[in-house]
């Protein structure tokens, strides 16, 4: 009786320090089940912290007449869990997912806090579970099944439609994927439910949505060093940073011509790898993490100045453009690298200037 009272009393007013997760062991480099502390989840039963909260269900929906995006928020996820020795264990499969999803989370924010950017405004970032998403809706969100919803500034989960290896929300290298598009929001508006920064029908609208699915690859690589962080979810993607992505390869490429109904048909991600898989040629030739994130966030920032303020005006290679601010804010050595990099990736289709000056 008097254990039973004691466990109850556990259970009710101390907080678990622990926290089991689907994680990447460091000791052998890949995702095992391990324990560990997140500090920023402070209600695990309802999945609520500093990071934000978890909602299950709910609409996202559309105002056909402006295409504005809303979500109407779904309940307080319920984790269930007992706790063993301060160490929280979930009872069943979605309560790991969401566990190990905040864990991401957390250190994503963890290796940002680590640039000289003030990012707190990004802050909380809340996520849907599996809300109730229109067609019509659908249509006007990447089509993944974790994805980040600019303007309303949500993520959202859906559930996994065939079994992974590593479920989509579980992988560190997904979290800190989409975590990267709310940062190229964040950090080419000035804000989190600000406009996007172009128009639906901007030239530069194909190019920068490469650009910005490259940038998200990019930081999901950081955060795991794992150059193929995608293949431990989805083994067939052509995705890896470390592989041979070629522009000349990619067709369509922005701006060819291509069968267009009402929705554009571009596929974001071949011209995204090879933006993604450029930075990454530099980075492993750079021993400083600290600095290529900076000269990262700071490249995106101002690229989204200088086309906020009309000083770079659009054009179907405005992604592309990225890549001239980019060396433009290299050291000599970094410069070295990049137009390396950018001379034998983008060959035949983009140059920066400032490389054969
Ligand atoms: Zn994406």
């Amino acid at each position: 009786m008097i254990f039973w009272t004691h466990t109850f009393l556990m259970g009710c007013t101390d907080s678990p320090t622990q926290f089991q997760v689907i994680d990447i062991d460091s000791a052998v480099e890949d995702y095992a089940i391990l324990e560990r502390e997140i500090p920023s989840l402070s209600n695990p039963q309802r999945m609520e912290g500093t990071l934000g909260n978890l909602y299950v269900g709910g609409t996202i929906g559309i105002d056909l007449a402006s295409s504005e995006l809303s979500y109407q928020k779904g309940r307080a996820l319920q984790v269930d869990f007992q706790t063993k020795n301060d160490t929280a264990y979930p009872l069943d499969r979605d309560g790991l997912i969401a566990f190990s999803y905040y864990a991401h989370l957390e250190d994503t924010v963890a290796l940002l806090d680590t640039s000289e950017h003030n990012l707190d405004d990004i802050l909380p970032m809340h996520s849907a579970v599996s809300p109730l998403i229109a067609d019509l809706t659908l249509s006007f969100l990447p089509m993944e099944n974790a994805a980040y919803v600019p303007t309303v500034h949500h993520f959202i989960l859906l559930t996994d439609a065939i079994p992974k290896g590593v479920p989509l929300a579980a992988n560190k290298g997904v979290v800190g994927h989409e975590f990267g598009h709310a940062l190229f929001h964040y950090l080419t508006t000035g804000g989190t439910t600000t406009p996007r920064l172009l128009d639906v029908d901007a030239e530069g609208q194909d190019s920068v949505y490469s650009l910005d699915e490259g940038l998200a690859d990019v930081l999901g690589y950081l955060v795991t060093n794992r150059p193929n962080f995608i293949a431990d979810s989805l083994p067939e993607q052509d995705r890896a940073l470390d592989s041979e992505h070629l522009a000349s390869d990619v067709s369509p490429l922005p701006g060819d011509e291509m069968d267009e109904g009402l929705l554009s048909l571009y596929d974001p991600y071949p011209l995204g790898s090879v933006f993604a898989a450029t930075v990454w040629e530099v980075d492993s030739q750079h021993d400083d993490r600290t600095r290529m994130l900076n000269w990262l966030l700071d490249t995106t920032k101002e690229f989204g100045r200088q086309i906020s303020s009309g000083e770079r005006p659009d054009s179907v290679d405005l992604g592309m453009q990225w890549l001239d601010i980019w060396v433009d804010g290299a050291t000599e050595s970094e410069k070295i690298w990049a137009c390396q990099a950018i001379a034998s990736r983008w060959d035949g289709v983009y140059e920066v200037a400032s490389c054969t000056e």
